[in-house]
């Protein structure tokens, strides 16, 4: 049986960022966080667009916009310590019609209202920052936003934690509760506290303790098509005017550290919970950056 002041379920970047957080505050505490796959960062938090976005899509109340502004300056400081390439190259917002125009103005006064830096700027404007661009008449750029190789942030967090004393255990799944103590495939543990922090499956354990059982986690996927053009052919993130009632962004083109440009991701009801492939899976981390993108690496303009 171990035991432990507090155990972190999941790897993730919200995993490791809560665990490093615990042990900040409370330096005694033993920190115990158990990953269920061979190493931290194989799902959401490793595959997903690296996007540090600026926070000018949500509403000026919420706790989305306040934490989107402040985690974009404080990545943006962590990524730059610990020499993290960060493509700083920005982000145009562009609309497709007239229809575009009323949700371009009210992300611009989301994002004035959030304390964001936002410009609005003409077509032509727009055409300076990105020749290939077409846009309805004017954009948005918000010069703030950047991007990031997501496992590299993950890895460099990792190592953090380990060097501040916390325990990472991977390969280690959460199972149920045993009278009291965390039942893992690799025995019990007796934990203070327990944080759940366990992505896809955090419904499933938030029910185990008698929260979330109104909620079930839909899974959806997202598809990402690289192309195979050379690094800086596209200057800068490229994003359609979302519709603000749905939690997508729209399909996007996003400009990878290192300058590639990749389109996605779609949103697909996905056949279950880390379905990465069609009737396949991919747990592991090398399987899942191909099934993330494509192998066909082709032109997509
Ligand atoms: C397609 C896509 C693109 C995205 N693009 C961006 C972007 O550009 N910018 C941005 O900021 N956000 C983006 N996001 C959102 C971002 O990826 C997530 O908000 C973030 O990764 C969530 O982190 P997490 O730690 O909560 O979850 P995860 O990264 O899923 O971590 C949860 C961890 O818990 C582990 N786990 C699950 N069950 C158990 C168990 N029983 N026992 C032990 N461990 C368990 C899992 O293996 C996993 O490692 C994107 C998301 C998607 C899907």
């Amino acid at each position: 049986m171990q035991t432990c002041d507090f155990l972190v379920i999941g790897g993730g970047v919200i995993g490791l960022s809560i665990a490093r957080e615990i042990r900040k505050r409370r330096t005694d505490a033993r920190v115990l966080l158990i990953e269920k796959e061979p190493s931290c960062g194989a799902h959401a938090s490793g595959r997903n667009s690296g996007v540090l976005h600026a926070g000018f899509y949500y509403s000026p109340d919420s706790l989305k916009a306040k934490f989107t502004r402040l985690g974009n300056e404080r990545l943006t400081t962590y990524c730059e310590e610990k020499h993290i390439p960060l493509n700083k190259c920005g982000k145009l917002v562009v609309a497709k019609d007239a229809a575009d125009l009323p949700s371009l103005d009210e992300l611009l006064r989301r994002g004035h209202a959030n304390g964001i830096e936002l410009q609005a700027i003409t077509e032509t404007e727009a055409k300076s920052i990105e020749p290939r661009v077409k846009t309805y008449q004017r954009a948005l750029f918000s010069p703030r936003t950047s991007t990031v190789s997501p496992l590299q942030v993950v890895n460099a967090m990792q190592q953090d934690a380990v060097r501040e004393g916390i325990h990472i255990q991977c390969g280690t799944a959460y199972r149920g509760r045993d009278n009291g103590n965390v039942r893992t495939n690799r025995g019990s543990i007796d934990a203070g506290y327990v944080v759940n922090s366990a992505g896809l499956y955090a419904d499933k354990i938030a029910m185990d303790y008698g929260f979330s059982e109104k909620y079930r986690i839909l899974p959806f996927k997202g598809l990402y098509l690289y192309s195979d053009e050379p690094s800086g052919s596209i200057r800068t993130n490229i994003y359609p005017v979302p519709d603000l009632r749905n939690p997508f962004l729209g399909v996007h083109f996003t400009i990878t550290a290192d300058g590639k440009a990749k389109i996605g991701p779609t949103a697909i009801p996905a056949l279950w919970r880390e379905n990465y492939e069609g009737l396949g899976n991919a747990p592991c981390r090398s399987k899942a950056r191909r099934s993330t993108g494509t192998e066909n690496r082709r032109s997509i303009f």
